[in-house]
């Protein structure tokens, strides 16, 4: 096939068979955002490339490798958006609705764009759920995060196949304090350490603590801990989201190796992962960045967010058979129509039947075909009934009703009937 007919490589079609699961999930995530107070906000897909550069950092995978960037046609370099928070703090700060202390709790979903290779829960265009909040500073806000995460995991059966991980990377000073024990301590170890982590020892220390390399994993045992780097301000946040969790019965795990892959964390970090996807176990990563506001050229303005992977939960709800039932049927009703005259009074019967009922997913398949390969289309459609208007049935002003699934003899229903029947054995929802 010519190449111009393919989808770009880890950019992928999501086809009719699979968009009721992507709409199952994004209806009961935004559900649940509205029911905590939350605001959805819509940003551009594209940004000037200096403003991720700016936001998430220079020595970071994002900003060194895995942007879509290109110049513009009158110059200006511009980025696909590989991430939503620094849209959103841009968003805010242009529209100055964080200004004064402001509280914002906003989330927002869409693509997100990563040239990165691809893979199971891995791919080039992928689609996040993401949410940040804007002047709220304390460690309940945090635990407001992660208990709807909770939440959204009961809501979709998934609870026992996430852990949840927590860290707590300290204010930007004793991070400071923190990276220059670590930095001292793994120069002490260089010849030890792989290649990216000599190089991430200069560029971004905090992040050797990520390597999958077993020989310098192996270093790490004695590393100092940031734990022991932690203000008495830190700590008590940490102490106060874990108070919260334990209150609510969310269990979680401290992980001292989770720094995230961004520049910009700062006090809690957390991430959902689950081992039923591989290597790709990161469902829902987010946590506290304090900082950033100010260093894109805000007032100081405390932040917190998360963003899930939405492909890896789909993936998850699949694997693990989570798939509810209900959304095999698409087609409550499906009307056949036998005849140009009985298909013109099928139009104007099931326009009446809407207006009646209008949550009824009613299909109409008029024009050619047997009896027969009508019923069989009917059937494939996973309706419950299917309507027969023929001539016999036009002449009489009655429809024959059939029940596809189960029992049931095909029964003749009146037309001003029929919208009341059908309220009768069609759960609606
Ligand atoms: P990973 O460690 O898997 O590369 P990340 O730290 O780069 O993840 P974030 O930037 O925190 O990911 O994005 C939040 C979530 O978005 C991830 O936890 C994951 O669920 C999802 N995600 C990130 N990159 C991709 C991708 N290339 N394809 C599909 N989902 C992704
Ligand atoms: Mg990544």
């Amino acid at each position: 096939m010519s190449k111009s007919l393919q989808a770009i490589r880890g950019m992928n079609d999501i086809l009719p068979e699979q968009t009721p699961l992507w709409r199952y999930f994004e209806g009961t995530v935004a559900r649940l955002l509205d029911n905590y107070g939350y605001r959805q906000i819509r940003m551009p897909i594209v940004e000037f490339t200096e403003l991720f550069k700016r936001s998430i950092g220079e020595v970071t995978d994002i900003v060194e490798k895995e942007m879509y960037t290109f110049d513009d046609r009158n110059g200006d370099s511009l980025t696909l958006r590989p991430e939503g928070t620094a849209a959103c703090v841009r968003a805010v700060l242009e529209h100055g609705i964080t200004g004064g202390g402001q509280v914002q709790k906003l989330w927002y979903i869409g693509p997100m764009f990563r040239h990165e290779r691809p893979q199971k829960g891995r791919y080039r265009q992928f689609h996040q759920i993401g949410l940040e909040v804007f002047n709220l500073d304390g460690p309940d806000i945090d635990a407001e995060l992660i208990v709807m995460t909770w939440r959204l995991w009961g809501e979709l059966g998934l609870r026992d196949a996430v852990k949840l991980e927590l860290n707590s990377l300290g204010t930007s000073e004793s991070r400071g304090r923190y990276r220059e024990a670590l930095v001292e301590f793994l120069s002490a170890h260089l010849d030890k350490l792989d290649e990216d982590s000599q190089r991430r020892l200069k560029t971004n220390p905090l992040r050797v603590l990520d390597t999958k390399n077993a020989d310098t994993q192996a270093v790490l045992v004695d590393a100092p801990k940031m734990a022991d780097y932690l203000d008495d301000e830190s700590r008590a946040h940490f102490e106060g989201l874990k108070a919260r969790l334990d209150a609510v019965g969310i269990p979680y795990v401290i992980n001292p190796k989770l720094v995230r892959g961004l520049d910009y964390y700062s006090k809690t970090v957390f991430e959902w992962v689950t081992d039923k996807l591989g290597a790709q176990g990161t469902v829902c990563a987010g946590g506290r960045y304090d900082g950033l506001v100010e260093q894109m050229g805000g007032k100081p303005t405390p932040g917190v967010g998360f963003a899930m992977g939405i492909e890896r939960l789909v993936l998850m709800l699949e694997a693990l058979d989570k798939v509810p039932e209900e959304l095999a049927r698409q087609v409550d009703v499906y009307l056949c129509a036998f005849g140009e005259a009985a298909e013109l009074a099928a139009l104007a019967l099931s326009e009446r039947v809407r207006d009646q009922l209008p949550n009824l997913r009613l299909q109409i398949n008029a024009g050619a075909g047997s009896f027969k390969s009508q019923f069989k289309k009917a059937d494939k459609s996973g309706a419950l009934y299917a309507l027969i208007l023929g001539d016999d049935e036009l002449a009489q002003q009655v429809v024959g009703f059939k029940p596809l699934r189960g029992q049931g003899e095909q029964q003749s229903i009146a037309w001003d009937a029929l919208a009341a029947h059908l309220a009768t054995c069609v759960v609606q929802g």
